[in-house]
């Protein structure tokens, strides 16, 4: 499956939101998000699992999709606390979040866990939101390339090109999320370059060209146009600014 890289804005909601305010929140961004901006940008938020039906409900014929925070890679079967792909299919879920920088580094997933997930997910029928980025330590050791590339190779070690262009990639310095510190475009676009060639590198060039990779960390409204105005960044995935409806949808408006 290919978007042809058409602009994509995701909102993360993280551990946030309640049964009253999740629909809320959506209701307030679907209605104030303008036609246009609507047709030309693909709009997803990703609530907790135990919101993502009532968003779902919500947000029936709007045309904004909803995806999970995370996943497991099994079908069905004893795995307690766990959420299948089968069973985010079954509810109306589109993408699901897989190697976000909170679920690597407060949670502990490992490399090799989060490629079983994303297969899993594509699998299922989900399109992953692959997370990728690197610690300031590493980047001040100048080991953002060496860290990035690896987290690309084994998140997506062993799926073939068909099943890769399911996947969007984000690039997420882990020391710009929920920081107020911004990569800046510069920054950004240097890393989503490497990881386009990258990807050429290790599938092909059309590829590589049609894949979508959004930044995240710290985008707002005031830096969101000029973020999206790089040559390599096709998105934005928003944490704390998609929980105000006027600035995600500020920040949709940039994505056009
Ligand atoms: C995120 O959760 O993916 C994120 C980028 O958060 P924030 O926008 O709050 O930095």
């Amino acid at each position: 499956m290919s978007f042809m890289r058409k602009p994509f804005v995701a909102g993360n909601w993280k551990m946030n939101t309640n049964s009253n305010t999740s629909v809320e929140l959506v209701e307030a961004i679907a209605s104030r998000t303008p036609e246009a901006a609507r047709k030309s940008v693909h709009i997803a938020v990703c609530p907790p699992f135990v919101y993502l039906q009532g968003v779902i409900n919500a947000l029936n014929k709007s045309g904004i999709a909803v995806g999970a925070q995370d996943i497991y890679f099994e079908r069905d079967g004893a795995f307690t606390g766990e959420i299948s792909p089968a069973m985010l299919k079954d509810i109306g879920c589109t993408y699901v979040l897989c190697g976000h920088s909170e679920r690597r580094h407060v949670i502990g997933e490992m490399d090799e866990l989060i490629n079983k997930k994303i297969a899993a997910a594509i699998i299922g029928g989900l399109l992953p939101i692959f997370c990728v980025g690197e610690l300031i330590e590493q980047r001040k050791a100048s080991k953002t390339e060496e860290v990035v590339t690896q987290q690309v190779k084994k998140g997506l070690a062993g799926l073939s090109a068909g099943k890769v262009s399911a996947v969007t990639l984000a690039y997420e310095p882990v020391w710009a999320i929920g920081t107020g510190l911004t990569a800046t475009p510069q920054q950004a676009q240097e890393v989503h370059a490497l990881i386009r060639k990258l990807l050429g590198e290790m599938y092909d060039d059309k590829l590589a060209e049609e894949i979508r990779i959004l930044y995240g960390g710290s985008v707002k409204p005031n830096n969101a146009a000029e973020l999206m105005s790089q040559q390599d960044i096709d998105g934005l995935l928003v944490g704390g600014a998609s929980l105000n409806a006027d600035d995600f949808v500020a920040i949709i408006e940039a994505a056009t």
